[in-house]
């Protein structure tokens, strides 16, 4: 076990492995062990590549298998027009591969869920379908003969074996590789929670894009030493969803969005149904071998619905940490606020400067069918201010969240931020403009770590950085500063699912932060959290505020908003009531008959307010 767990240990254990495998077909003559590793190898390169698409994405596909019969067919229609040999124009078939999948992303761009597995299925029908009826090309139905191989028959299938093995290993790195990367992260967000990503500038559908391309180029590449291999390519063998099928399972078995429960799942599926084949054969192997399949998946689903590797893995974490105690609330709430994190993109107002304000909202409207939500809405956000938004609970103060960050677009009215119009924007780019909320119930990427959840936040775009490291350098640095920032340090490789509510808030905090933003909306920061906390985040805020860092609030707490904001502006149906300063506000007469009621100055005084 103590091999598995340090990491010297697994890397020995995977150079082994990969020894063992690669001095197998010189060790062991025989022919049929070596045909059944080949397609060992194969199923398990399809099932690493649907777990990019699939596991770490969570676009579930079930027509994955497509890519083997794409790489295939083009490597086989190339090889016979040029004359060459079929592992020569493999990375074609790679290509081809990776363009279907492309053009696979593009067509769902607005698919997500059960939908997504149906057109996937329907793409691999329709691939097949185009394939039987271009006979021109691909032979039609009657199939297309790949060349024959010329080396000599001493080495048996050496070439395919090593080709495959190969494949088999760039899989594998290829899928590390974007698991720890900036890129990986942002997979697992989109997995998680996809309009929340885009919200913290996870570029989607570039995201999706490079995602779907990396899970299919590979597959390509074996689909094309595939069809040398069996020689002869026939639509209805090349595009069945049996074998799509096999590859989900195997995902599913080892356990998906791992790098290594695909491999594993592969390796134990592939002979154990090469044995039910032989034993149970005969004319009735396949319907055997579909509902071996179909028993297999029932149980893993009951059993090991997340996997062998990460029920595992969670088994040995458990014993590791049985006896020590976890990181307490309590130290984190009585700790001295530590100094601000350098804030790298606030720009100070001097004094006596006149800028725009930052946030400008004019004649903002927003109906939902007959109900007008936010009617004729203008307000504005001074540069450098905490303000706040206040009102009875539905009077539309979300909703103005939601259409500043772009998640609504305005039924009428402008939206301007430093001068410039950005109701017209989509939510990424709103995110990169320097616009970032937090959430009324706070929404973290459940799967990822506390630590993982403020890397996956980028407030501009860098096509580069995408694959930089996200579990060390200058990103994890800021992450683990911001988290320490809002008394979270502790925590960092915590399941973000397995924190408390209050927890979550200063982790989706840290995480706006992560973004450098210029403006940050909170949605209710204090609601659902103690006292302790609330004094903590109002420190927090004032700390932030005077480096200069703009706020606009919305809040229930009065004491919080009172002692903390200026402007304060009240919303009521949709409309702005009143704007002013605290006091101004507190003494409103129409303020107090729409929301805060005669006796608020009152329940201040016995709360004792914030400061
Ligand atoms: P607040 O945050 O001030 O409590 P909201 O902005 O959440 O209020 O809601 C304002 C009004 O808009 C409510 O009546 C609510 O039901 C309605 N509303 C908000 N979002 C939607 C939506 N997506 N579809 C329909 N109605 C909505
Ligand atoms: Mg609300």
């Amino acid at each position: 076990m103590s091999a598995l767990t340090s990491r010297n240990g697994r890397r020995a254990l995977i150079a082994a492995g990969v020894v063992l495998l690669a001095a197998f077909p010189v060790l062991n003559g025989s022919i049929y062990y070596q045909n059944m590793l080949i397609l060992t190898f194969v199923l398990a390169i399809v099932a690493s590549g649907w777990n990019i698409m699939s596991g770490y994405t969570g676009y579930v596909s079930l027509g994955h298998c497509a890519f083997i019969g794409i790489g295939a067919y083009t490597a086989g229609i190339a090889a016979q027009h040029w004359g060459v040999s079929p592992f020569v124009v493999a990375p074609l078939g790679g290509v081809t591969a990776a363009l279907a999948a492309l053009l696979l992303g593009f067509v769902t761009r607005r698919t997500r869920g059960a939908a997504f597995v149906i057109v996937s299925f329907a793409m691999l029908e329709l691939t097949g379908l185009v394939i039987r009826n271009w006979k021109s090309l691909t032979g039609g139905s009657s199939g297309l003969l790949m060349p024959v191989p010329t080396w000599d028959v001493s080495i048996q299938d050496w070439p395919f074996y090593y080709a495959l093995l190969l494949l088999l290993v760039l899989s594998v790195a290829l899928t590390a590789w974007i698991a720890r990367s900036k890129l990986g992260i942002g997979l697992v967000a989109i997995r998680d929670d996809e309009d929340k990503a885009a919200g913290i500038g996870v570029t989607t559908g570039l995201h999706k894009s490079l995602a779907f391309m990396a899970s299919a180029v590979l597959v390509g590449m074996a689909g094309a030493v595939y069809g040398y291999y069996i020689s002869f390519l026939d639509p209805s063998a090349m595009f069945d969803i049996v074998l799509s099928v096999e590859a989900v399972l195997a995902a599913m078995l080892g356990g998906r969005g791992t790098v290594w429960g695909p491999i594993l799942g592969a390796f134990i599926l592939e002979p154990l149904a090469e044995v039910t084949d032989s034993q149970l054969g005969g004319v009735n192997a396949g319907a055997i071998r579909l509902i071996f399949f179909g028993g297999l998946l029932l149980a893993v689903v009951l059993v090991l619905p997340r996997g062998i590797i990460p029920q595992a893995t969670e088994f040995l974490r458990r014993r590791r940490q049985r006896g020590k105690t976890s990181p307490v609330g309590a130290r984190l709430l009585d700790s001295e606020i530590p100094a601000t994190p350098v804030l790298r993109h606030v720009r100070p107002v001097a004094a006596g400067d006149v800028e725009p304000p930052l946030l400008e909202l004019s004649g903002v409207t927003r109906r939902f069918g007959a109900l007008t939500a936010v009617d004729d809405c203008t307000f504005q956000v001074p540069q450098g201010s905490i303000s706040a938004l206040i009102g009875p609970n539905g009077s539309g103060k979300t909703t103005v969240f939601n259409l500043v960050d772009g998640t609504y677009p305005v039924s009428a009215g402008q939206i301007r931020f430093a001068g410039q119009r950005i109701d017209g924007l989509g939510r990424t780019r709103r995110t990169f403009v320097g616009v970032a909320r937090t959430y009324q119930l706070p929404r973290l990427f459940e799967s990822l770590t506390v630590q993982q959840n403020v890397t996956a936040a980028s407030g501009r775009f860098h096509l580069a950085g995408l694959a930089r490291s996200a579990v060390s350098g200058t990103e994890a640095a800021r992450a683990r500063e911001l988290l320490e920032f809002v008394g979270m340090g502790n925590y960092l490789d915590a399941r973000a699912g397995a924190l408390s509510y209050g927890q979550r808030k200063l982790v989706e905090l840290a995480q706006v932060l992560m973004l450098d933003p210029q403006l940050i909306l909170l949605d209710e920061p204090c609601a659902g959290i103690n006292p302790t906390l609330i004094r903590r985040l109002a420190s927090l805020i004032r700390a932030l505020n005077e480096a200069g860092q703009t706020f606009l609030i919305v809040e229930h707490d009065m004491s919080f908003v009172l002692s903390l904001a200026d402007p304060v502006v009240v919303l009521a149906r949709g409309t702005v009531l009143a704007t002013g300063t605290p006091d101004a506000i507190s003494a409103d007469a129409a303020v107090k008959e729409a929301y805060l009621g005669e006796d608020h100055v009152l329940t201040q005084a016995m709360t004792g307010g914030t400061t």
